[in-house]
């Protein structure tokens, strides 16, 4: 298939869902993790659960970078941000709007003056601190593998060009420590987790680090996991292989996306961040706790552009709003629709919670596609 709308085929579709629906066998459950905020939201949107036997049955995971960012990495940049009247504080447009402590938000921080915009890129930011040479430009970065060179691309800029008013918060995770995180847990830790049967692998994460990062999951844990692009028939035609997968009691990582990924991934990529960034010894997850070299930070080298080191930012552990389910249903233990403030005190236009801020978030997701097809009263 050469075109976006041929992965979107109805009929297509229905032969994949006739085909899965011919090769479950009765008596199992397939509970696959998809691991990608970008499959979240393609399931909800396209209705592909919808089109799965009963007994198939898709788990978010904790794969949206805005869920996963813990309440005090948001809460460093709005005290920057409120402290110091000469920092510009910019980042994604989701980031802003993500729940933080006292009742703010980036949003509400730039409503009692504090002076934060919304830039498309990490490149826009270079360009915004180039061109207010006054103003000490600070770049809120997040997301994971995917969107990681592009921080590390700035900061190597900012480095030749000399760009002493540009910094960084970098707030980059890693994917394979938090799958391994997750099938380490004993399920004790986290009440309601399925046991799962089979991992999506994230489409865009892969195209950077490759399939073979995976392979512990399948050696240790003896988890089948098979990496998917974003379209309904990928994600269709991933959940057939997995279902193979589990029928034939085989755990390998297999690629469906053969058209970006490949087994050693963007090598040029990979340089560029490992020059820049290194693993951080711990880092706080939403859902998964306080995981050991599951995230990035900026070199020494580079001390200069690393915001936290140039204004002496700390890091302060926060909970979550107590009501707030976010936790539970980034490790897979509950759904959007198990939390009682969902589509009620909690909508995409009030968020309590980071799950439903951005579109690739569990519950921002179902209540825009979803939740038109839970039964009355859920
Ligand atoms: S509905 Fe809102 S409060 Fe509940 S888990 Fe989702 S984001 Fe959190």
């Amino acid at each position: 298939m050469k075109y976006v709308d041929a992965f979107r085929d109805g009929a297509l579709a229905a032969g994949l869902a006739q085909a899965i629906a011919r090769e479950v066998e009765p008596g199992r459950d397939y509970a696959f993790m998809e691991f990608c905020g970008g499959h979240t939201h393609a399931i909800s949107r396209y209705g592909v659960a919808d089109l799965l036997p009963r007994t198939v049955r898709l788990i978010h995971g904790p794969g949206c970078p805005v869920c996963v960012l813990p309440v005090g990495r948001i809460d460093m940049a709005i005290r920057l941000a409120l402290a110091r009247p000469e920092v510009t504080l910019c980042t994604y447009a989701d980031c802003l709007r993500i729940p933080a402590s006292d009742g703010l938000s980036l949003l509400k921080a730039r409503a009692r003056g504090a002076d934060v915009r919304m830039v498309y890129s990490a490149a826009d930011a270079l360009a915004l601190a180039e061109r207010m040479p006054e103003r000490e430009v600070v770049f809120f970065a997040i997301g994971f593998e995917t969107t990681t060179p592009p921080t590390a691309r700035v900061i190597e800029l900012a480095a030749q060009r000399g760009l002493a008013n540009f910094s960084v918060i970098c707030n980059h995770v890693l994917t394979p420590p938090a799958i391994e995180a997750l099938l380490a847990a004993p399920a004790a830790d986290s009440p309601g987790r399925p046991r799962l049967a089979g991992i999506l692998g994230p489409a865009h994460v892969s195209v950077i680090i490759g399939s073979a990062p995976y392979a512990f999951a399948a050696t240790r844990h003896h988890m089948p996991v098979v990496i998917t692009g974003f379209e309904p028939l990928d994600v269709m035609q991933a959940v057939r292989m997995l279902v193979r997968q589990v029928n034939e009691g085989r755990a390998e990582v297999e690629n469906e996306y053969t058209r970006a990924v490949t087994p050693e991934g963007n090598r040029k990529a990979q340089a560029l961040i490992d020059a820049v960034l290194a693993p951080r010894p711990q880092f706080d997850w939403r859902g998964l706790g306080s995981l050991p070299a599951s995230a990035l930070r900026i070199r020494p080298a580079f001390a200069a552009w690393d915001a936290e080191v140039k204004f002496g930012l700390e890091d302060r552990p926060v909970p979550d709003h107590k009501s707030c389910a976010c936790a539970a249903i980034l490790c897979g233990a509950k759904a959007p629709t198990d939390c009682k403030l969902f589509g009620t005190a909690c909508t995409p236009e009030t968020p309590l919670g980071a799950c439903m801020v951005s579109s690739e978030g569990a519950c921002a997701a179902h209540y825009n596609y979803g939740r038109f097809r839970d039964p009355a009263g859920a």
